[in-house]
């Protein structure tokens, strides 16, 4: 048995997952919470989810006001709920593994300098992944940790996709596609393989829509084309960033409105997309609710609709027609109205949907002939825990 202490680090919060990984390979969730708002009113939450109770900590002033003082209240807790001595390993989500890294690795010295050389390259998120890191290791010294890429998975990735139209010596500097939402697509790829071996051997397009989007075309479960690109900009259009754009608009942001990289930078991040184009929210659930009061929910909804269509479009193209069609993450698993749209928009592709499965908890919300469409919880954290897991095993074998 090991248990697996899951982190995902992000600019304002540190999410952990506790899971259980039996020797036959049996997963079971134990506990899952976060601590929200770091460095402002921050909120502590943790569940136990494996029935027994809750011991929560005290936490002081109900503030953390950085990483390390948001990972050492999860240490508490799991101190008093489960005692630290039982954990095996921490997996860490790390956002970028460059093109290097496409396994897990464990974080020795070496490794973690490696990691952080690559911070240019995700400015946004690889200092908050290192900046857990970093708190472990002085917090647990003796706790093996080990990073898990949101890059790895599209290391197959062929060059055609991969590079951009730049001149060679920009390639060579490491600018070109790498891609994220790996660990989802992973996990995806391992449970479409467990729905239907056979299905998922074939043309298959996951598409990945929470407050991040992107769309991963797979073959024979291996990555060969995503929408993200250098950075988690690209492709979609997301809960706050823009998704692909036309270049020249930074430019003249720059040149003419005056505005610099880091405020361009900002407003692409964290002003754009659907809450950008609403002015209302970046929250898909409040905007279906203001459709009937706000013209402008309804243009960002119908935005971010047509530029799934038309990436899947690219996709479909690039692999030659197309087998199967997932939907994962907040928006992918919960908008019905959102995927009944996006169904309807790929009929020309063998699509068409079957409305009473679609309304109800149903997987598999196509009708019986034609190409296949699926509704799949994703679960990074248990992926996550599986590649911490055997890289352990492997280590002690
Ligand atoms: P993150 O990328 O932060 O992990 P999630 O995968 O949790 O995001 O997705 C968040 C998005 O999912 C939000 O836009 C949220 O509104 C949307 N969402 C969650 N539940 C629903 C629902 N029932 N209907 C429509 N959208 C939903």
């Amino acid at each position: 048995m090991q248990l697996i202490l899951v982190l995902n680090a992000g600019s304002s919060s540190v999410k952990f997952a506790l899971i259980n990984i039996q020797n036959g390979g049996q997963e079971h969730d134990l506990a899952r919470g976060a601590f929200d708002g770091i460095g402002q009113t921050s909120r502590w939450s943790a569940n136990r989810l494996d029935g027994l109770a809750n011991k929560d900590i005290t936490v002081k002033n109900g503030l953390a006001s950085n990483h390390k003082e948001a990972v050492s209240h999860i240490l508490s807790w799991i101190e008093i709920n489960y005692g630290l001595a039982s954990l095996t390993a921490a997996g860490h989500r790390v956002v970028h593994g460059g093109g290097n890294f496409i396994q897990p690795i464990r974080l020795d010295k070496q490794n973690v300098e490696a990691l952080r050389k690559l911070v240019p390259l995700a400015p946004l998120h690889q200092p908050h992944n290192l900046a857990a890191i970093d708190s472990l290791n002085e917090l647990a010294p003796t706790l093996p940790q080990i990073a898990c890429f949101d890059t790895a998975f599209h290391a197959t990735i062929p060059d055609v996709a991969r590079h951009f139209a730049l001149p060679r010596t920009i390639t060579e500097l490491g600018v070109k596609r790498y891609g994220f939402h790996g660990l989802s697509y992973s996990y995806i790829a391992n449970e479409l393989a467990r729905y239907d071996a056979q299905l998922a051997r074939g043309r298959v397009l996951v598409a990945h829509l929470g407050n991040g989007a992107s769309l991963c075309a797979m073959r024979d479960g291996k990555s060969i084309a995503t929408t993200m690109g250098f950075s988690a900009l690209d492709g979609l259009m997301m809960g706050t960033r823009t998704g692909s754009i036309d270049p020249a608009v930074i430019f003249y942001l720059m040149r003419d409105q005056k505005m610099t990289a880091a405020e361009v930078e900002a407003m692409m991040y964290q002003k754009s997309g659907l809450l950008g184009v609403s002015g209302i929210s970046n929250d898909m659930r409040k905007l279906r609710e203001a459709t009937g009061t706000h013209n402008s929910a309804r243009e960002a909804i119908d935005m971010f609709t047509y530029r799934i269509i038309r990436e899947a479009g690219a996709m479909i193209a690039i692999m030659g027609g197309i087998d199967a069609l997932i939907f994962t993450a907040g928006i992918g698993e919960n908008d019905t109205e959102l995927r009944a749209d996006v169904i309807k928009g790929l009929s020309y592709a063998g699509f068409s949907l079957d409305e009473v499965a679609n309304n109800s908890k149903i997987s598999k919300i196509s009708s019986e002939n034609g190409a296949v469409a699926l509704v799949m919880p994703t679960n990074e954290e248990v992926m996550i825990a599986r590649e911490t897991a055997a890289l352990i095993s492997n280590e002690q074998k």
